[in-house]
C-alpha cells in the first residue's frame, strides 16, 4: 500500500463547498475552464497532484439551506438529491483562494457538461471534497500515462511534479489536432497524441506499437471511456506481462451512459 496515500487520506477534511464563478476561459474547441473562488477556499485540503472533487447539480428551483453544509445536503435526500458528477482538481492556488476545473463539452447532453456550457462569472458551483486520487509511484523507473481528455487535467497535474529526468511516456486521445494542450514537466517526457477514429481500441493499439522501456519498474496510469480502458488494460496485463499492481485503470466516463 502506498503511504503516502493513506497518511494524506487521513489529513483530508471532506466538505461541501459553495462558491462563486470568477472567470471562464476556452482552452480549445470542446474544453473551458472554470475558476472558482473565494476566502473559504483557504480551508481546502488540497494536497497536490491528482486531487477530485464531486459536483452537486441541483433543479434551478430548488431553495438550499443557508449555510449549505454537507450535512444540510445530506438531511434533504430524502426530498431532493443533487445529481452528482467527479472532476479533477485542475489547480489550486492557497494563496488566491482559487481553484481551475476543466471541463470537456460534449455532445450529448449532461449536467456537468451543460453547466460549463452556459457558465458566467457569479455562477456558483457546488461540490464536495478534495478526495486524493493516483499518487505517482516515487519509486518507479518510469512512469506510463494514458487517457482521454477527461484525464488531461489529472495527467497535466501528476506530471508537474514527477521528479525531474524520469521517463514518462504519455498517450492522450483526443477529438482532433485543435484538442492538444501544452502539458508542462520536469520529466522527460515523449508525449504522443492521438486522434479519434471512432474505435474503441485506439489508445491501446498506440501504446502496443510504441517503444517502452523494457527494464525498470513501470507505474501505469489510464483513464478515460471505459471500453478504451479495458482494451489498454488488456494489452498492457495480457501482451506486454506487466504486474497487475503495477497498472491503474480507472474508468472516468461510460458511453451511453449519465453519471460515474
Ligand atoms: C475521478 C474522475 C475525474 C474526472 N475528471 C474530469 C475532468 O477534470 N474533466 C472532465 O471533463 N471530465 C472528468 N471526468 C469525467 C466526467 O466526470 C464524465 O465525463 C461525466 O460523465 C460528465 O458528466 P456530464 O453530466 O457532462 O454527462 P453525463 O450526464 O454523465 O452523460 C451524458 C452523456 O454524455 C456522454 N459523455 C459523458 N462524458 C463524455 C465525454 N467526455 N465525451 C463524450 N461523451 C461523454 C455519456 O456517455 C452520456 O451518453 C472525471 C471522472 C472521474 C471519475
Amino acid at each position: 500500500m502506498n503511504t503516502t496515500v493513506s497518511r494524506r487520506s487521513r489529513r483530508q477534511q471532506t466538505k461541501l463547498w459553495r462558491v462563486p464563478v470568477l472567470r471562464v476561459a476556452r482552452l480549445t474547441p470542446h474544453m473551458t475552464r472554470v475558476t472558482v473562488g473565494g476566502p473559504d477556499l483557504a480551508d481546502f485540503a488540497y494536497a497536490g497532484t491528482d486531487q477530485n472533487v464531486m459536483l452537486y447539480f441541483y433543479p434551478d428551483d430548488v431553495e438550499l439551506p443557508e449555510p449549505l453544509t454537507l450535512e444540510a445536503a445530506r438531511g434533504m435526500w430524502s426530498q431532493v438529491r443533487p445529481l452528482t458528477r467527479t472532476y479533477t482538481v485542475s489547480r489550486y492556488d492557497r494563496d488566491t483562494c482559487e481553484i481551475d476545473f476543466d471541463f470537456v463539452l460534449h455532445d450529448d447532453a449532461g449536467p456537468a457538461s451543460d453547466w460549463a456550457k452556459r457558465a458566467e462569472p457569479g455562477d456558483l458551483l457546488i461540490f464536495v471534497g478534495p478526495s486524493p486520487a493516483y499518487q505517482p509511484d516515487p519509486m518507479a523507473d518510469w512512469h506510463l500515462l494514458a487517457g482521454d481528455e477527461t484525464a488531461l487535467p489529472a495527467i497535466a497535474a501528476v506530471l508537474r511534479e514527477l521528479r525531474s529526468g524520469v521517463p514518462a511516456h504519455v498517450f492522450v486521445e483526443v477529438e482532433d489536432a485543435a484538442e492538444e494542450q501544452p502539458l508542462v514537466s520536469d520529466a522527460d517526457v515523449t508525449i504522443t497524441w492521438l486522434h479519434r477514429d471512432g474505435t474503441d481500441d485506439l489508445l491501446a493499439r498506440a501504446v502496443a506499437a510504441a517503444e517502452l522501456p523494457q527494464e525498470g519498474r513501470v507505474d501505469a496510469w489510464l483513464a478515460g471511456e471505459r471500453a478504451a480502458m479495458v482494451a489498454l488494460r488488456a494489452h498492457l496485463l495480457n501482451d506486454r506481462g506487466y504486474e497487475r499492481s503495477r497498472v491503474r485503470p480507472t474508468t472516468y466516463w461510460r458511453r451511453g451512459e449519465t453519471g460515474n
